[in-house]
């Protein structure tokens, strides 16, 4: 097992706030700060397992770091493709692992490309950050995780491609829990699965406004789509500013430090619906792109 078994905490301090009973599956305490090692981990497994001898991603964010941690554990080599808009801290920590990083284009969608190019050699397997069967059950664990000592009435998540999504609700489903409602957290600028829910396939947002980056993914997954057909999934939406409070308020509440795409989780208890009474279970995605003097330079513009 490539991720760690992360801890279950009650907030006493959400609680408080908001009525609810609310956990927290602290995914933040992650080795690569993320949920990102649980899906990203059991696909560059599987595709080792497969015949795969190289690894290759092309997130710049929390999954091409996952993909560097799985693939040192693995002891095969990996490149991740980023875009220039990658900084240099995230190079480093993914380069730290000993992935080789590459700087392609200006944006996800060049450095993607670019992978594309790389993943026709033989023995390479191309991971992808969030749209593949593998990194949903990987996902899933988080729930297999939760549901012994707790059983939720509501879970939130935050949604960017969709893969976390995807997985809780995967999870959620395989032990029966059919009717608990998810609320897909995003922040406005960003909301491209309010978006896809609206229009009933995924659509692709013209650009992306919001400082929760590592939710900018223009377009979901199909499969998130189609699992809000299947399954109570109500889309939820704050803006930046409020994403920031969250982080903020969850530093002093729990002192762990969290992105802003987090923050909109963290946003939504007590105030989305279904969170504001019963067992409420919030799933602490984390993120490694966040340091205390980049949550004050967001604060000030
Ligand atoms: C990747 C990520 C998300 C969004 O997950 P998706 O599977 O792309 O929807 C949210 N928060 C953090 C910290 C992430 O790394």
């Amino acid at each position: 097992m490539i991720h760690h078994v992360t801890p279950l905490l009650p907030s006493p301090a959400l609680s408080g706030r908001t009525g609810a009973d609310v956990w927290l599956k602290m995914e933040a305490l992650q080795p690569s700060g993320s949920f990102k090692l649980r899906g990203m981990g059991n696909a560059c497994r599987k595709a080792v397992e497969r015949g795969a001898r190289r690894l290759l991603t092309s997130s710049g964010g929390n999954a091409g770091l996952a993909v560097a941690m799985a693939a040192r554990q693995l002891r095969v080599p990996v490149t991740v493709v980023v875009p220039r808009r990658t900084d240099a801290r995230m190079r480093e920590l993914i380069a730290e692992q000993g992935a080789t990083v590459e700087v392609h284009g200006e944006v996800w969608d060049d450095a993607h490309a670019h992978a594309l190019e790389l993943a026709s050699a033989p023995d390479v397997a191309l991971i992808h950050p969030f749209d593949h069967p593998d990194v949903w059950e990987g996902h899933a664990t988080l729930v297999d995780e939760v549901l012994p000592r707790v059983v939720p009435d509501a879970v939130v998540v935050a949604v960017g491609g969709g893969g976390l999504l995807a997985g809780v609700v995967q999870g959620l489903r395989a032990h029966g829990l059919d009717e608990v409602p998810v609320i897909a957290a995003e922040t406005v600028g960003a909301a491209s699965f309010a978006a896809a829910v609206r229009a009933g396939r995924p659509v692709t947002l013209p650009s992306i406004d919001s400082i929760a980056l590592t939710l900018g993914a223009r377009t979901v997954c199909e499969r998130a789509v189609e699992l809000a057909r299947q399954h109570p999934i109500l889309p939820w939406q704050c803006t930046d500013e409020a994403a920031l409070d969250a982080c903020e308020l969850f530093l002093d509440d729990h002192r762990v430090l969290v992105e802003p795409a987090c923050g909109a989780a963290l946003a939504a208890v007590g105030a989305a619906p279904h969170t504001t009474e019963g067992v409420v279970l919030v799933v602490v995605c984390g993120g490694a792109g966040v340091t205390a003097d980049r949550l004050r330079s967001w604060r000030t513009g």
